[in-house]
């Protein structure tokens, strides 16, 4: 029992098994095995949207987004901030006034620290305020398409891009005419 939990805990500083399927880490490998990596792979991107994701929802992608409300590796909101402006650059949008967190200043959750981090790649600021003249870009883990209209709309900016890990929904059935 003691060994048990004794070696989970060393395998959150040195993970030397994968995340999703715990299989044993080939060399040169981190979080995720061989396998497990080609989960993540970016949907094409659509570029007349102004809401998107970066991959399909996949068992890999799930247990990233669970290790990033887990918030237990710290470099795991890093890795996934970096998939998010990855996928930005591919939608060629427009470049942002600011990066706004839809979650509160004073209770940081998963969702501040992912946009956090997002914005300090884009080099653009992180800002708890609206402002009409501005566009701005919010962040998601999880992007639910039919909720994520009637945030854009509440929120007074000019224009507002949304961007998540993946989509609420299984890739076949979304309507990509969105
Ligand atoms: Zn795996």
């Amino acid at each position: 029992m003691f060994q048990k939990s004794f070696s989970k805990i060393l395998n959150l500083f040195y993970p030397h098994l994968c995340l999703n399927c715990d299989s044993k880490l080939e060399k040169n490998y981190f979080y995720f095995c061989k396998n497990c990596l080609f989960d993540f792979s970016y949907i094409q991107p659509n570029k007349e949207t102004t809401s998107f994701a970066v991959f399909e929802k996949t068992t890999a992608v799930d247990t990233l987004v669970k290790e990033l409300k887990k918030q237990r590796i710290l470099s795991i909101t890093k890795i996934a901030a970096a998939f998010i402006v990855i996928q930005i650059f591919r939608l060629k949008w427009p470049s942002f006034d600011i990066v706004y967190p839809l979650s509160s200043l004073l209770r940081k959750d998963h969702l501040y620290y992912l946009s956090k981090e997002t914005s300090l790649f884009l080099k653009i600021p992180m800002k708890k305020k609206q402002n009409l003249s501005q566009k701005a870009l919010i962040v998601f883990d999880v992007l639910d398409i039919d909720k994520i209209d009637q945030i854009k709309e509440k929120l007074l900016f000019k224009k507002v891009y949304a961007i998540g890990l993946c989509f609420d929904v299984f890739f076949d059935d979304l309507d990509l005419s969105l």
